[in-house]
């Protein structure tokens, strides 16, 4: 059969396997074993070996799975990822989020773009991978949950590092109408908890006010906004070019008379660089241990404070010479690289040493949003893209 025949096969196969992952309602948080162990049936049935890794609950999987080279190269192994939770959906959909529908030269449904396109382009094309004489080892990464806090993807990175598995060539899929991108900060949450003591507002000494604590440690805050601003790298390629800190809401208190005995602070910091996120913890640490609490604990002493982290997505770092985008750039032919404010699983597998890009088919413009969709023209971009990789996988 020709490539071009071939190429239609899988287009058709993959808006079938689409409207399949989207029928799946994989929000963030839930069980998503069902859509694993689909995508986990599909690359089996073609030979692939497979592992999965869980949640504490094994309600949410990752799923790993590997189609071997049939005569190895010594060629770097590709890892083509994708996370399969979406984001919640909220009224005003014309179409029913859950349904795949294609109007016109669209197809709508959550995670249309963001990013179960991806995935179903990666599964239609595991047939012809699995037909070809590969030469080096593809696999297939799906995670759980990354939209909260990429909470999935440290567990499996860890059994990669367990597995050995800490070279490679990672694609990580999210919507970028199939461009490099090479870089984006980090994106650190977390919600800080006071405790002190509660009493009548008209003895203030004889309590411990959560809510006002809880202020002195928002000024710290604002304070060391500064601080980032001042460590400002030289050559920073972001917009705007320093960490940035943001404090997203101050939740404490019952009534004009009462002293709060509660209060919690939601705040986000995005680091340019990972050495911000260290030195704006150790300088928060040590305030909130050494200056407030020991004020609080006089007063009470079971007085607390307990920051949370909500999740570390860390920082995707931009290489010179990166294999990963030289491999996609050999590819597309495009040689851009560009850098984004959204946060991506890229920098955990670039942490140990695989060398990853970010590059997948549809539009940043479209996640998260009401009527989510991706053009047809980005499944077929994506498609062909991954006819490349096999290209470039196989012997000569
Ligand atoms: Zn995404």
């Amino acid at each position: 059969m020709s490539t071009e025949n071939n190429n239609s096969t899988v287009y058709e196969n993959s808006i079938k396997i689409l409207s399949d992952l989207i029928s799946f309602k994989t929000i963030s948080g839930q069980d998503n074993n069902e859509l694993i162990n689909y995508c986990d049936g599909i690359l089996k049935k073609l030979g692939a070996t497979s592992f999965k890794t869980f949640d504490n609950d094994k309600k949410r999987v990752n799923l790993f799975a590997t189609l071997k080279a049939k005569k190895n190269n010594d060629k770097l192994p590709i890892i083509l990822s994708g996370h399969t939770d979406v984001v919640p959906v909220s009224k005003g959909w014309s179409t029913d989020p859950f349904k795949a529908e294609i109007k016109g030269d669209k197809l709508y449904g959550r995670g249309a773009c963001d990013m179960k396109g991806f995935i179903a382009c990666t599964l239609a094309y595991a047939n012809i991978f699995s037909n070809s004489n590969l030469d080096r080892d593809i696999h297939f990464s799906f995670t759980f949950d990354e939209e909260t806090a990429c909470i999935g993807a440290p567990i499996l990175i860890k059994e990669l590092v367990k597995r050995n598995i800490k070279n490679g060539i990672c694609i990580v899929g999210e919507p970028t109408n199939m461009k490099i991108i090479d870089a984006h900060k980090g994106c650190y949450e977390y919600t800080t908890y006071f405790e002190g003591l509660a009493g009548h507002s008209s003895a203030p000494h004889k309590g411990v006010s959560a809510v006002e604590y809880a202020a002195k440690y928002v000024n710290k805050l604002i304070e060391l906004r500064l601080k980032l601003k001042e460590r400002t790298p030289k050559e920073s390629i972001f917009d705007p070019p320093h960490s940035t800190l943001q404090v997203g809401g101050i939740f404490g208190g019952i009534a004009h008379n009462v002293i709060a005995d509660k209060c919690y602070v939601n705040w986000e910091t995005r680091p340019v660089v990972k050495e911000d996120g260290i030195f704006l913890n150790n300088e928060l640490d040590k305030y909130a241990n050494e200056e407030l609490l020991p004020e609080m604990k006089k007063i009470y002493p079971n007085s607390s404070i307990k920051k949370k982290i909500i999740g570390e997505i860390i920082s995707f770092n931009r290489v010179n010479n990166s294999k990963a985008c030289e491999f996609v750039s050999s590819i597309t032919g495009d040689n851009s690289r560009e850098v984004v404010s959204f946060g991506t699983e890229a920098g955990l597998f670039q942490e140990i040493g695989i060398s990853t890009a970010v590059c997948g088919p549809g539009s940043i413009e479209q996640a998260h949003k009401i009527d989510e969709f991706i053009k047809l023209d980005e499944l077929k971009k994506c498609i062909n893209f991954l006819e490349g990789v096999k290209n470039k996988s196989i012997n000569n």
